[in-house]
């Protein structure tokens, strides 16, 4: 039997935990491809004031890899990092890692793949595994005279830690889970924070709390345990993500929680300018218990008129008004549709990526796709996201990840990938379940694609879970046997 060689692109949750899923399952030659210089992905490149995870950190974790020493409820961005560097050194995930190297480009030879990494350098795998995460390019408004301001303008993902904010008037722009914990963290400290909204929120109320030195022990003591959080939180999102994909009870009960939770503005007109005209959840649910207070401070101020260019001093609103500021934020998003690009991916046929996804990210259940054999994505489109954890994600898919390879490693194939018919089934079936979803309520979110419809899976996270880690159809898949006289 022999050994595939395998290509990891990313070191983020997804990476990560495929890497540990390839050891365990006794792969032992992959590379694991890091354009930055240390393992976390979005919580490496997210370090901004007031991150807090908003899925409680005993079901945000690993199930490999359970962690007894959360100090909170929701634990905070950098415990998270902390937490996803310790797992890669405990694996001695160190000696696969190439850090400070971008995979530039991989294109399809017949029978694996050659890779091109930033300092020219190629190696040929046999197969490419992309961990590149979703949310990964910021982006940056486009809005006349960005570059005029005359303080620091940052992006929420790229903060500038040498920027202090002590006493000084700062922007923000962006109303999405980055914008409303960073305007609360900063009120109190800034002289002034002014919140731009171009669209309102609904905020699910929660409370953080930190775990007491008794329960840490516990779950040190007992490790078992952890599977009571595990499984109640897994509970808790099954029945919420029905309402995410069914209109119903649970639907309506978020609504009247989410509305209630509005009521404590107490003035009537900051709680029109925060009122959303669509539902709760169709954008996605903002989970916060400080915003709303943040927000009625006298030293944060919301202006809901549009902005119509930044100047040296300030912004500029529809109405002509500047808003003078010292610092200006972007918690603008990301581009969440660019998934593996701007990497070149050439796969059979001398098709590419770009070709293939002319209409938008499209793939067979969430992991791969027609003409790009043995290339696997972990959090490829339309995996289920929204407010569930993308560990348990990346956990489901690289099981059914390490299925392929121990089939390639028993000689059963050499390359692999859905048939076109497999794939147009299924992304029609996921078409025909879009409009139950809430995602299609009225709103726009980086949740919709170029077609509008949700570039995420239509129906609940156990749903996939179960399709994932099923036996795949074999009649869903072109398989190359030539393979079988390999081993
Ligand atoms: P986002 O949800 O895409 O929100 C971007 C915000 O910027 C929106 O309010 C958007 O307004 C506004 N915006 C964009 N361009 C603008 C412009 N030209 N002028 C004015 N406003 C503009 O981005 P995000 O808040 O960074 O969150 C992205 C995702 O990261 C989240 O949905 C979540 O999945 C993840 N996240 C998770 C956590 C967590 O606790 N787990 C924390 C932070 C982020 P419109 O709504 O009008 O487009």
């Amino acid at each position: 039997m022999s050994s595939p060689r395998i290509a990891i692109v990313g070191a983020g949750i997804s990476g990560i935990c495929m890497a540990v899923a390839l050891q365990r399952a006794g792969f032992a030659d992959f590379t694991i491809y890091e354009k930055a210089d240390d393992y976390g992905g979005t919580w490496r490149d997210n370090s901004y004031p007031g991150l807090v995870c908003d899925v409680p950190s005993r079901y945000y974790q690993f199930r490999f890899a359970k962690n007894p020493e959360w100090t909170h409820l929701y634990s905070a961005g950098p415990e998270i990092k902390d937490y996803l560097v310790g797992v890669a050194r405990e694996h001695g995930l160190h000696r696969n890692t190439r850090f400070g190297t971008e995979v530039t480009g991989a294109e399809f030879d017949g029978e694996g793949w050659q890779v091109t990494t930033s300092d020219g350098a190629t190696g040929r795998f046999d197969f490419v595994l992309c961990a590149t995460g979703f949310l990964h390019h910021p982006t940056r408004p486009d809005i006349p005279g960005l570059d005029d301001f005359a303080g620091p303008v940052m992006h929420s993902a790229r903060w500038r830690h040498d920027v202090d904010i002590t006493g000084k008037r700062v922007g923000v722009i962006g109303t999405g889970s980055t914008g409303t914990q960073l305007v609360s963290a900063m009120a109190g400290n800034a002289s002034e924070v002014v919140l731009f909204q171009r669209t309102p929120q609904w905020i699910l109320p929660t409370v953080n709390r930190p775990y007491t030195r008794l329960s840490k022990w516990l779950y040190k003591r007992v490790p078992a345990l952890g599977a009571v959080p595990y499984l109640f939180n897994r509970a808790a999102f099954a029945v919420f993500s029905q309402g995410l994909v069914h209109p119903g009870r649970v639907r309506k009960l978020i609504q009247w929680v989410v509305e209630r939770h509005l009521k404590t503005v107490e003035d009537p007109e900051l709680r029109a300018k925060l009122t959303p005209d669509y539902q709760a959840m169709c954008k996605r649910l903002v989970v916060s218990d400080r915003f709303y207070r943040t927000v009625q401070r006298p030293d944060v101020r919301l202006v809901t008129e549009g902005i119509d260019a930044v100047e040296q001093r300030g912004v500029v609103t529809a109405d002509g008004r500047l808003h003078e500021l010292d610092i200006l934020v972007l918690a603008t998003g990301f581009d969440s549709h660019a998934f593996m690009r701007p990497m070149a991916i050439t796969g059979a046929f001398g098709r590419t990526l770009d070709q293939a996804w002319s209409a938008g990210p499209r793939a067979f259940e969430g992991v791969m796709m027609p003409d790009f054999p043995n290339l696997f994505m972990l959090v490829g489109p339309h995996s289920p996201f929204a407010n569930h954890p993308l560990t348990a994600v990346a956990e489901a898919q690289s099981t059914r990840i390490v299925g392929w390879l121990q089939r390639w490693r028993a000689g059963e194939f050499t390359t692999i990938a859905p048939t076109h018919a497999a794939t147009d089934r299924y992304n029609a079936r996921m078409r025909a379940a879009a409009p139950s979803t809430v995602w299609t309520t009225g709103c726009t979110s980086w949740y919709l694609g170029k077609d509008g419809l949700p570039e995420l899976w239509p129906w609940t996270p156990g749903a996939y879970e179960k399709l994932i880690r099923s036996a795949p159809n074999t009649a869903d898949y072109q398989l190359n046997l030539r393979a079988a006289s390999r081993s």
